[in-house]
């Protein structure tokens, strides 16, 4: 079937929804524009806060694995991409990384006005001491009886009922992720939204996808299953780290654009855990509302506060047997805390097609993101027998699970020479490069505005542009990216 558009738009996520409502005002004046999405419709009747059921919700139900399997990896396929799992932490990209980062016309300058104005449509505020559950008061005790600076996480949200574990989607739309946010407002003014249509690939201003049929209880598109060819004058790709790339692989575009796939970061992240005397339950209440930024400069690495649902509790103890059994017979008395490495950017660390044409990420832990991550257990242990715990699990040290005697030999109890790829248990939410903006085609896929090098009429907007890691939570600055692609393109 032949479909024919001004405009295109592959993925729903935070960049792609971004430009969508943008660009909206366009269809209002009668400007044709589709936003098409791999993944299913889900409304808030979907949800239903169990985490077998959900992983539908990610891509490969939410453990892709590397290439190598020692890094587990999600990210979301449905309309509002991993904006609809995400936990909504919103952060700025720090200024000293915007300058790192050495983007022609990106300045902090040019981003301070769009975080202003994203920060208000998608309702970033400040947590309230209503929503500080126990997990995150011990936290805070936890720093401050170390003299660390607890800092608040900047949310967004809008009237949250603090059901717990965000990251099944919210039953409620209150998390403002694109599906709450820019595509209702982009469908409002005319857009067309098409879920469950998967982009194949690309020759000039044709893409070719196919549609599937609509997933029960999800919600139907306006087009029927089967294969379609649709010319666009204009295609944004926002298909994330992932699936941008994969698309570009696919259409053939390496061969001039060698930096394709490369220079991958995903803040490799360790979720540890504190068992406390007394009941945490931080299953209830908002998972995150404080952060400690003391070892960002030095070590490389944020501790936020986090938590998550029993199956993939277990997984990150790294334990197993007895020890795992008296862990998670204590789940009501867990604290957790997440480490979040910063990560460098290398050309090794890149995603690929396998032979079937689909994608895969080869990615190598860097030494320096391995110690930062062992230096992060170090640090969390001392929070949490700060704040009263009684064990905590640690996956790189002498003896995972352990009492607070250890404290004074921690430096070597926790080392790097206990960590073991495959066996250390590393995630990662947070997928950055593979289309890189830069000068030119010799080491980027895109310039400053998300057009691909070479291709006037075909731009990116999505995480996959970043040069470098942010450091930060990221999905706030690929809203920013995506409304400067969309500026530059109305330009
Ligand atoms: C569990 C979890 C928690 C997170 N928490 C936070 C947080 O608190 N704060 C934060 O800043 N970030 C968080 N993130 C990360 C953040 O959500 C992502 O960085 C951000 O959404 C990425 O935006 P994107 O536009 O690059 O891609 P995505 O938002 O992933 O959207 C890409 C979309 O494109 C679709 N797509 C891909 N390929 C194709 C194709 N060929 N055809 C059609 N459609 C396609 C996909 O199905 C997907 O829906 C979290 C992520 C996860 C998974």
């Amino acid at each position: 079937m032949n479909k024919e558009y001004d405009l295109i738009i592959v993925g729903s996520g935070a960049g792609g929804a971004t430009v969508a409502s943008r660009l909206a005002p366009l269809a209002k004046q009668g400007v044709r524009i589709a936003l098409l999405e791999a993944g299913p419709h889900f409304s808030n009747r979907y949800f239903t806060q169990r985490e077998i059921e959900m992983f539908d919700l990610f891509y490969d139900r939410g453990a892709w694995p590397t290439a190598d399997g020692a890094v587990t990896v999600s990210f979301g396929k449905a309309v509002g991409g991993s904006t609809l799992m995400y936990t909504g932490v919103t952060f700025r990209l720090p200024d000293d990384v915007c300058r790192q980062w050495g983007v022609e016309g990106l300045t902090p300058e040019d981003l301070a006005p769009r975080f202003a104005r994203l920060e208000k449509e998608v309702n970033v505020m400040t947590p309230g001491p209503e929503m500080v559950n126990e997990n995150n008061r011990l936290f805070r005790k936890g720093c401050e009886a170390l003299d660390l600076p607890v800092k608040d996480i900047q949310l967004n949200l809008d009237g949250c009922e603090q059901m717990g574990f965000c990251n099944l989607g919210c039953v409620r739309h209150h998390k403002q992720g694109t599906a709450a946010v820019q595509v209702p407002q982009a469908v409002a003014a005319g857009v067309e939204l098409v879920p469950n249509c998967e982009v194949r690939r690309i020759a000039g201003h044709t893409l070719e996808a196919t549609v599937k049929s609509t997933p029960p209880g999800t919600e139907p598109g306006p087009w029927s299953p089967g294969e379609y060819r649709i010319s666009a004058r204009q295609i944004v790709l926002a298909g994330g780290t992932v699936g941008s790339t994969a698309l570009l692989l696919r259409s053939g575009f390496e061969r001039e654009l060698p930096a394709l796939g490369k220079y991958v970061t995903i803040h490799p992240a360790m979720t540890v855990y504190g068992i406390h005397p007394q009941k945490v339950e931080a299953f209830r209440g908002f998972p995150k509302v404080y952060y400690t930024d003391a070892f960002s400069e030095k070590e490389g690495f944020y501790l936020e506060t986090a938590f998550y649902y029993p199956f993939i509790t277990a997984k990150n103890t790294a334990l197993w047997g007895t020890e795992l059994t008296h862990v998670m017979q204590r789940y009501d008395r867990l604290m957790g805390i997440i480490i979040l490495a910063h990560d460098e950017a290398l050309a090794t660390n890149r995603i690929r097609l396998d032979s079937k044409g689909l994608p895969q990420l080869k990615y190598q832990l860097s030494e320096r993101s391995i110690e930062a991550l062992c230096d992060g257990q170090r640090r969390a242990s001392r929070i949490f027998f700060a704040a009263g715990c009684e064990q905590v699990v640690m996956p790189n040290a002498r003896q995972i699970l352990f009492g607070p005697n250890a404290t004074d030999e921690l430096d070597s109890f926790i080392s790097p020479r206990h960590f073991l790829p495959n066996k250390t248990p590393i995630a990662s939410a947070h997928l950055q490069g593979g289309c890189r903006m830069g000068q030119g085609p010799e080491d980027s896929v895109c310039d400053s505005r998300g057009r691909v090098h070479g291709h006037p009429h075909l731009f990116v907007a999505d995480g996959s542009l970043f040069p470098q890691s942010a450091h930060v939570n990221p999905y706030l600055t690929i809203m920013a990216l995506a409304d400067r692609v969309a500026e530059g393109m109305v330009a």
